[in-house]
């Protein structure tokens, strides 16, 4: 065949410049596309000599990189084309696409981010100009008597029809490199990519070094071709799953479950969603789910395209209904992905309930690590939130995890009325622990919140449930006078003369309790508890200055005695240490104290029992 020349019928003459510029940050994306139109290819072959009662031979994709001649070289036995079909395809058809996709830069270029523009145009076998000057296509057709051609683009709107040598069907695209694609001869570079990509793309890929001493023989797959989420599930045992989370996520442990993900209608997808466990002292790592369309890479940036608290999860969802080549903020609109996200919540709403009503025991013993996960579920997705909410746990002060309806049931028939619609709760290192042990001599519950999630779904709880069942998380500091509080007598009220005399940087209030183990707590104002929570929460410190009040036990021996010794007035002295010892104590049960405070603690502590001491033995 003799030598033909062509010209690609554009108007746009100055494609492949604007293509490299917009590109540059993306442009290891040309890997992407040359594999996925060879896997294309592949399939189509199969599919044409099935239909043909042929057998096409396994599918095989390589990679060689030369950094030497400085070429990149894709070859695949596909069904290769005619020199009809890369005119066509090739010359006409990919180039119209890349065509509009500039066109449409030059309309929206300042005001789009680069890579929403990419999304919205597969640039497809252009997107080779991105990393190369020249492209070199050799392909012999599968169809019968085709002869090999040779097609070359240098980068410019011309380009170049010659014969061919190619002997096996299949098409063989070679890039003659440029300063923005020299990074990818590097071997090392070029499997990150393909291994970023391609990593579950349907057919085999190697790669080779072709300035390796030795290429190797037989290189390896890079691969997994068939996906676990592609195989049937009833085929898999727990280890596949393991050992396919650890190839997903080699620096997490093991999974705590999995959800095999399999629907035909009224969308395809395929996935396996994880839950890991999670590290409350690790920030979440938000990389964990990642999207492909028909097996080929699209984004593990998944935040704005299902709901957040699903971004906590790990894994792959698979769906042909997912567009390969869309921006995020189509994404977002686009609704499929919204059926597809509803799918998913009601997916992972069913197994954790099926979990719930089947083992709560291994319920219970994951719930430290999907607890986040759920809270915050709930809070963010009204329908989780109605399908879970009955089953988010808290830690009860005996240790054991209730629901919010095992709390109901647990109170004390004596304090029902006192705490109807009421749940107790208890911030760790926060709330007074003696109050709390105080409780649980009456045996009524009190369940621990912590800092993070618990004050949002408190919240939101208390307001889903406004006018239907009006409850109230109620702190453990504010709620314990309703439930133990006796009457205050008026020499009960003296208690505050004594302190106020003693110290006078604190506010006190005096309540008389049936029990006699707390001499003394503090007491934070319900509506500042609850905007310090809210604060602490958001990560931000708390500056504020919190109103405190000591709440003094008149009934507590410690407090009887001081009182004695300063309505005596033999030895006031020594009621004030007292005074001083006692708003310690409370201090130290809740939110314990700072260097500063406990070096004056010690002090007072030595001079409050020297003096003890020294009455004793006189
Ligand atoms: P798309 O893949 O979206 O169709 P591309 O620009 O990637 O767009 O490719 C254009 C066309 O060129 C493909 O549809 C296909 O017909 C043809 N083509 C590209 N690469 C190959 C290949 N390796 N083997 C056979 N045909 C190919
Ligand atoms: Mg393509």
């Amino acid at each position: 065949m003799s030598t033909k020349k062509g010209t690609i019928g554009v108007k746009t003459a100055d494609i492949f410049p604007i293509i490299k510029k917009w590109l540059y940050s993306e442009h290891d994306i040309f890997v992407r596309e040359l594999i996925s139109n060879a896997c294309d290819a592949i399939t189509k072959r199969h599919t044409l000599s099935r239909s043909s009662n042929f057998e096409a031979p396994t599918g095989s994709i390589k990679v060689e990189v030369d950094k030497k001649n400085k070429t990149i070289t894709f070859s695949d036995n596909g069904l290769g084309m005619t020199e009809v079909e890369v005119e066509k395809y090739l010359a006409q058809l990919a180039f119209s696409g890349a065509a509009e996709f500039v066109e449409k830069m030059k309309l929206e270029g300042n005001n789009q981010s680069k890579d929403e523009i990419i999304g919205k145009f597969g640039l497809g076998f252009y997107s080779a100009f991105m990393a190369a000057d020249k492209v070199e296509v050799e392909t012999l057709s599968m169809n019968e008597g085709a002869t090999a051609v040779k097609w070359t683009c240098a980068g410019e709107t011309e380009y170049e029809f010659s014969t061919s040598q190619k002997k096996e069907v299949g098409t063989t695209i070679k890039l003659f490199v440029n300063s923005d694609g020299e990074e990818f001869l590097e071997s090392w570079k070029m499997r990150q990519v393909l291994r970023h990509y391609c990593d579950f793309m349907p057919h085999p890929i190697t790669l080779v070094d072709l300035n390796q001493e030795k290429p190797d023989e037989k290189p390896d797959v890079i691969n997994d071709a068939t996906p676990l989420w592609k195989k049937d599930p009833t085929t898999l045992v727990d280890e596949d799953y393991k050992n396919f989370y650890k190839k997903m996520f080699p620096m997490d442990g093991e999974p705590l479950f999995w959800l095999h993900l399999n629907v035909d209608h009224p969308f395809t997808l395929q996935g396996i969603l994880f839950f890991p466990k999670l590290n409350r002292d690790k920030p979440v790592q938000e990389q964990g789910l990642k999207l492909y369309s028909k097996q080929v890479f699209v984004s593990d940036n998944v935040k704005s395209i299902i709901p957040d608290f699903l971004a906590l999860l790990k894994g792959a969802i698979d769906s042909t209904d997912i567009p390969l080549n869309v921006s995020r903020s189509a994404l977002q609109g686009d609704p499929n992905i919204k059926k597809i996200a509803n799918y998913i919540v009601k997916k992972v709403g069913e197994s954790l309930k099926k979990l719930f009503n089947n083992d709560r025991a291994r319920y219970e013993t994951v719930w430290e690590d999907i607890g986040l996960f759920v809270k915050y579920g709930c809070v963010s997705d009204t329908k989780f939130d109605e399908m879970m909410r009955s089953m988010v746990l808290f830690k009860n002060t005996d240790g054991k995890l209730v629901t919010l309806s095992d709390y109901q049931t647990l109170i004390p028939t004596l304090y029902q009325e006192k705490l109807k619609d009421k749940y107790i709760t208890f911030e760790k290192n926060i709330s007074d622990e003696t109050l709390r042990s105080q409780l649980h001599k009456e045996n009524i519950p009190v369940i621990e919140i912590d800092q993070m999630i618990d004050p949002h779904f408190t919240q939101h709880t208390e307001m889903m449930k406004v006018g239907e069942q009006n409850f109230q998380f109620v702190a453990i500091d504010t709620e314990i006078e309703n439930l133990l509080g006796e009457t205050t007598s008026d020499a009960d009220l003296k208690v505050k003369d004594l302190f106020t005399e003693s110290i006078k940087e604190t506010e006190f209030e005096v309540k008389a309790m049936k029990s006699s183990s707390t001499a003394a707590y503090f007491k934070v104002d319900q509506q500042m508890k609850r905007f310090q929570q809210m604060t602490r929460s958001m990560g931000q410190k708390f500056d504020m200055p919190s109103k405190r009040t000591l709440v003094i036990n008149p009934h507590h021996p410690l407090i009887k005695n001081a009182m004695t010794l300063w309505n005596d007035g033999k030895n006031k002295e020594l009621a004030h240490k007292i005074c001083y010892y006692v708003q310690d104590l409370a201090q130290i049960s809740s939110e314990g104290l700072n260097a500063e405070a406990k070096e004056a603690f010690v002090t007072r502590s030595q001079n409050l029992i020297q003096e003890l001491t020294g009455l004793a033995i006189h």
